[in-house]
């Protein structure tokens, strides 16, 4: 969020944290405080909301444009902003592209992946923070808090890496690989020498009841038997091929992505109404004048942190202000 959008919510009363240098949330930990803020501001400003509404259609008729309300009849209005968020679907944009605009396909973004039957999963709840994530044979990699879930991977590094490749991934129809790096140490050679270094000062300690790269002990122990290093030897008689598996365990940790978050449960929808067709000073439509875009029905999609409000909320008052 910006600082602008922050001090806004703050001189409302909304006390506001950051974590992992970047991601902000309302100190009291619930987003009901944000909804409240947003609220009492819509009453002040004596705006209403028409709940129940759903819009059908919409056309341009001479220099308005028509809106078919569902059992509710049709209104008229001069100008209108269309803020119907990220259609998962192109037929859910279909009517935007007939009034002639370009739409870039939506797909899903800022998701988690699901990894069934994977073991790592008796590991829910473990975070490692920060660790990265990238995608063999791609350029996609992330870095940030790691989160094992009951069904998978989640957590900034994954969410980020999913934004950044929505598209990579689901022509892979979200069935690929990816290589955990525990450490988020990119160099192997540093790790390579940080594992000759816990073997010199572990010496005669047995693997299993040290724990060198301060990882989370049932991480730990996972990874060792996953590489099926025998937690009973002693450090330094782990041998060549051993260390090279712990250098293996902590650098490029393999697993099987197949599947992500189920439909609809995704953060965020990348694609959506062309950026080239909307002129950005007012958010009007360049194909239709008169028509305003705001939030996530561009396509515009951002990482985790409240990026995507600020573009829903930046959009919403360059439109509102009907220029
Ligand atoms: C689980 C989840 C968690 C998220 N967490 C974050 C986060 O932490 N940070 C962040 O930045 N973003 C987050 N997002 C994304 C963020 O919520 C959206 O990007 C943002 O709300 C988009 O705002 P919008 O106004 O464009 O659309 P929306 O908030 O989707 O609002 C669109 C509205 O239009 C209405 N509508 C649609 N079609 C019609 C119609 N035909 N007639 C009448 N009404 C219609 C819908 O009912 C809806 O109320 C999250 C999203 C999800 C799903």
């Amino acid at each position: 969020m910006t600082t602008d959008t922050v001090e806004w919510f703050e001189s409302r009363g909304v006390e506001l944290v950051t974590q992992d240098d970047r991601c902000i949330f309302p100190k009291a930990q619930n987003s009901q405080v944000i909804i409240d803020c947003l609220m009492s501001e819509i009453h002040a400003l004596g705006i209403t909301i028409k709940l129940q509404t759903h819009i059908e259609n919409i056309s341009p008729v001479n220099d308005s444009f028509k809106l078919s309300i569902k059992g509710k009849g049709e209104v008229t209005y001069d100008k209108v902003i269309i803020a119907t968020g990220g259609q998962p679907k192109m037929s859910g944009l279909q009517w935007l592209a007939d009034l002639g605009h370009k739409i870039e396909p939506p797909v899903p973004s800022l998701l988690t992946f699901n990894m069934p039957k994977n073991p790592v999963t008796e590991l829910m709840g473990v975070v490692v923070n920060p660790a990265s994530v990238k995608i063999p044979g791609t350029k996609l990699q992330d870095d940030g808090p790691l989160l094992v879930t009951h069904w998978g991977m989640s957590g900034p590094a994954i969410l980020k890496l999913s934004a950044w490749g929505a598209r990579v991934l689901e022509a892979k129809n979200y069935q690929f690989k990816i290589l955990v790096n525990w450490l988020n140490q990119k160099n192997e050679d540093v790790i390579r020498t940080q594992v000759t270094e816990a073997i010199d000062t572990n010496g005669n300690k047995m693997i299993r009841n040290t724990n060198p790269f301060n990882l989370p002990n049932r991480l730990w122990i996972f990874l060792l038997n996953k590489y099926e290093i025998n937690t009973e030897l002693r450090w330094i008689e782990l041998g060549k091929k051993g260390k090279n598996k712990i250098v293996q365990l902590l650098y490029i940790d393999e697993y099987e992505v197949s599947g992500k978050t189920t439909f609809k449960e995704e953060f965020v929808t990348c694609g959506g109404v062309s950026l080239s067709d909307v002129n950005f000073k007012t958010m009007e439509s360049k194909v239709c004048p008169g028509m305003y875009f705001t939030g996530e029905l561009l396509d515009i999609d951002g990482i985790t942190g409240g990026f995507n409000f600020q573009a829903a909320w930046t959009t919403g008052f360059i439109a509102g202000k009907l220029n």
